[in-house]
């Protein structure tokens, strides 16, 4: 079968791989689609350690072919998923409370185990979460890692309807945590970025105030404006974003980090105590939240915009993604 192999010259390969044989508790999905994200850039340039030889992808959806001995999750012809949290070990205090994205053993598809960048992928029934009936799985694919993302983190921000939520960059995550934080959780959304073009894009997904951080103090404009902010997320990937956001807090609000730049952010410690400021990090989905992700997308209440490319097209992507040129999601076509 047709595979995106990550090379040690840290291009990506389309190979003929052949799968192992299923062990158990573990299903075969013949892949439809697989969402190309900015963590597989990294992944494939070596920027997490060299993985010559692996499959790429973690935003995949396929169609179950075959299951392996004692599943019982899920059934040939069941609609299923591959994300990055491709596995926790099930039994640490993490897996075991609710958190299990951050389980020290975790094992994430498309870096420490073949992804679903290639026709057919291996995942263990119990952590692919299924795709509703109704839901694109092109769509989805979009859901399996940018979705869930956001949608946990505006679950963390712990924002109440009514309530103001800003969020920081628009970009491919942050229009989608606009769209679960407006339809979903019912917040009012402040989106501050640079692009004018993500900024409008924002406007017509509804975000109730718009501000261009290049021209405008954002934090000054939302302490003006509505008192403060009860609570941010900061997709963005500029530590200026980050000290924004502290700014743009009203007392007691809470900062949701997802965006990684390769800094620190400044905290003034007064500000923290005094106000009650919170900050706190959001990484992925768990289970649980994708199934709830994929629901929401399933009821139309969130539309990723996605383009449906070829796998040989894989390393025109990435070029395009380095270079900023991608606007919503690439997603590799297996279908043909
Ligand atoms: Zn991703
Ligand atoms: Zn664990």
């Amino acid at each position: 079968m047709k595979a995106a192999v990550a090379t040690k010259g840290h291009d990506v390969a389309i190979e003929d791989k052949k799968l192992r044989k299923l062990e158990y508790g573990e299903a075969l999905l013949g892949i439809e689609y697989c969402g190309v994200c900015h963590t597989d850039l990294h992944v494939k340039n070596g920027d997490f350690g060299e993985v010559p030889g692996i499959i790429l992808g973690h935003e995949g959806i396929g169609i179950v072919k075959e299951i392996g001995p004692g599943v019982t999750s899920l059934k040939v012809g069941d609609r299923a998923s591959v994300a990055w949290f491709y596995k926790g070990c099930g039994h640490c205090e993490y897996c075991l409370t609710g958190r299990e994205t951050l389980c020290r053993n975790v094992k994430n598809a498309g870096y420490t185990v073949d992804g679903a960048m290639a026709e057919e992928c291996i995942v263990i029934a119990d952590y692919s979460v299924k795709v509703p009936e109704g839901l694109d799985p092109a769509v989805a694919s979009s859901i399996t890692c940018a979705g869930v993302t956001t949608y946990k983190a505006v679950k963390v921000s712990g924002i109440e309807p009514g309530e103001w939520l800003a969020i920081y960059g628009l970009g491919g995550l942050g229009n989608l945590a606009l769209q679960y934080a407006k339809n979903v959780f019912n917040a009012k959304v402040i989106a501050v970025d640079i692009n004018e073009d993500q900024l409008d894009f924002a406007k017509k997904l509804g975000a109730d105030l718009v501000i261009n951080s290049k021209t405008e103090d954002a934090a000054k404009v939302i302490q003006e404006k509505v008192g403060g902010a009860h609570a941010a997320v900061v997709t963005a990937v500029a530590k200026v974003a980050f000290n924004s956001a502290v700014d743009a807090m009203r007392a007691g609000g809470r900062i949701v980090a997802v965006g990684l730049p390769p800094e620190s952010m400044d905290l003034n410690i007064p500000r923290l105590v005094l106000d009650g400021i919170e900050v706190v990090g959001s990484l992925v989905g768990t289970r649980e939240d994708l199934k709830e992700a994929f629901q929401f997308a399933a009821e139309g209440k969130v539309k990723p915009k996605v383009t449906k490319r070829h796998v040989e097209e894989i390393n025109n992507i990435f070029d395009e993604m380095e270079h900023g040129k991608i606007t919503g999601r690439m997603v590799i076509d297996f279908t043909e």
